[in-house]
């Protein structure tokens, strides 16, 4: 093992997540010295498996006033300092007949109380015309994984680091404060000085914790979500009523993302969606949307959020732990934690962490993050080379930009991979392009392990042109390019 990280004082951030980068983007404007370390890539977690809505905070009106309000006061503001990110959508509310008059008053005064400015409105098309009692707000779309490209830009600008497929596996204490991270990387272990640490491990911030012995009350809660091509609506569409599963859809890039579920875990790790889960978000979507049916699915996919269940909150259900966050102090000082909330609330949730780790360090500096705008995500233009990816129309300059980085890591960079063909033909043009850098052998591994995660994700939603596309891509990997299949293909 070797020390091989820092002699200087320094603040290690755990995760590069949205909370996690935010935090070192905070910290970074400070002046005080950061280095982040993520297991994966950035957005690895929650972050890069999320519904992509930047909430207006109508959603929690009805069940969690303080998640609205901070959602709605956050919209604002990233509104102004993350703005290339953001797409100004808005969202409309819509309630079924079945929907008591009451709620829906409920719903306006609670809109009133958070400060969420609300007007009637008319339905987009395709909508359930039975669903008269509609009502725009200010949501939005977030572009999750630009904006993580900005944060992280801003960060190595201003000197900080970002250690990329780092796992933390060890944090040594001297004389009751954190003195030193272990990380597991592509080298082995190695050592890297902290003067502080802040967990923002997201689902995994339970067992990062227990690395210094402070075990957190998380629960863990998977939300399951459907892609399918185009954009359906031009505005997001939420179901008016008090948080269910299947209520929103997402108009996203060129997709649409509907969802999503809530239904406690034991994993941190994102699972394969099943197909009961699958056929009960499409039988919500249905009610709201009669021709969802024919829309094109492409996938589905998970993700997993992390809940602190406050002490006494014994609720059964995961709906009913707050959409919250909070910060804690370890009992090892120097060590900070901080546990769920949104992805709205990112920069809000980096401030207040931020705020606890400038004390503890003497840094008098006051947050920034709300008025100095996060630089542009890159300067990659599209090149007069052909296209690589034409479904999301990606080009071999704009890979050419994050060479050395491995399939799965280029297609959240880039989006390739990402379009109605799941790689089919991109997958092998990319791949032969990486076997230049690597070799053949190892980008063919890249390749499977790029064609397993987006398999998985076809497999619980297969049917219409989607079933079409999967048996396309298995007649060219085992009949026209002779591969051999396993018994559990
Ligand atoms: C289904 C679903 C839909 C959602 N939709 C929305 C939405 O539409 N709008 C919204 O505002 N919010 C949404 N959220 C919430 C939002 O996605 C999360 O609050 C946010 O992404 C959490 O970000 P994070 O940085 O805290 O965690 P994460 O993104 O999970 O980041 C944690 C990081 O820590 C890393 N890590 C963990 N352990 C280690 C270790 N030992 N060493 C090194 N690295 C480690 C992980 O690899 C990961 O990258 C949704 C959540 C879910 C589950």
């Amino acid at each position: 093992m070797r020390m091989k990280w820092g002699k200087w004082l320094m603040v290690v951030v755990i995760g590069a997540g949205a909370t996690g980068l935010g935090v070192a983007w905070d910290l970074m404007l400070r002046g005080v010295p950061v280095a982040v370390l993520d297991q994966g890539d950035l957005g690895h977690g929650t972050s890069g498996r999320f519904h992509g809505l930047l909430h207006s905070g109508a959603r929690y009106v009805l069940t969690d006033a303080v998640a609205a309000r901070q959602c709605q006061t956050e919209n604002l503001r990233l509104r102004q300092v993350a703005a290339p990110y953001i797409e100004s959508t808005g969202g409309l509310f819509a309630a079924s007949p079945d929907v008591s008059e009451n709620l829906v008053q409920n719903w306006l005064r609670g809109c009133h109380d958070a400060k969420i400015p609300v007007a009637p409105a008319s339905p987009v098309q395709g909508m359930n015309a039975q669903w008269k009692r509609i009502y725009e707000v200010n949501d939005g779309v977030i572009n999750g994984y630009q904006l993580l490209q900005a944060l992280a830009r801003g960060i190595r600008q201003g000197g900080g680091q970002i250690l990329t497929h780092r796992r933390v596996v060890g944090a040594r204490p001297m004389k009751g404060k954190i003195h030193t991270i272990v990380m597991e990387g592509p080298d082995g272990l190695e050592e890297m000085r902290a003067d502080a640490v802040v967990n923002a491990a997201g689902p995994w911030a339970g067992h990062v914790a227990s690395l210094w012995s402070d075990p957190l009350p998380l629960t863990l809660s998977r939300g399951i979500m459907l892609l399918f091509s185009h954009r359906q609506t031009p505005k997001v569409i939420n179901r008016l009523d008090v948080p269910g599963d299947g209520d929103i859809l997402v108009p996203h890039h060129h997709i649409s993302i509907w969802g999503t579920t809530d239904t406690e875990t034991d994993s941190p790790k994102a699972p394969t969606p099943s197909h009961a889960e699958v056929a009960h978000l499409m039988e919500r979507g249905l009610a709201m949307f009669p021709d969802m049916g024919e829309w094109r699915v492409l996938r589905s996919f998970s993700g997993v959020r992390p809940l602190y269940r406050a002490p006494g909150n014994l609720a059964r259900e995961t709906r009913h732990i707050s959409r919250d966050f909070v910060v804690l102090d370890h009992p090892l000082k120097g060590a900070f934690s901080v546990i769920g909330g949104k992805w709205t609330t990112y920069r809000l949730m980096a401030e207040q962490v931020a705020d606890r780790v400038a004390a503890y360090l003497h840094y008098a500096t006051p947050c920034q993050t709300g008025a100095v705008p996060l630089p542009l995500a890159n300067a990659v233009g599209v090149g007069a080379d052909p296209l690589l990816c034409e479904c999301e129309s990606v080009s071999k300059s704009q890979l050419r930009a994050f060479e050395g980085l491995s399939l799965s890591d280029l297609r959240t960079r880039t989006w390739f991979g990402m379009g109605p063909c799941q790689g089919t033909f991109c997958g092998h043009r990319v791949m032969q392009w990486r076997s230049h850098q690597i070799g053949e052998e190892a980008a063919s591994k890249e390749l499977a392990a790029f064609r397993e995660e987006r398999e998985r994700g076809m497999c619980a939603a297969l049917w219409g042109d989607n079933a079409v596309e999967w048996l396309l891509q298995r007649n060219i990997r085992f009949q026209s390019l002779g591969e051999s299949q396993r018994a559990d293909d």
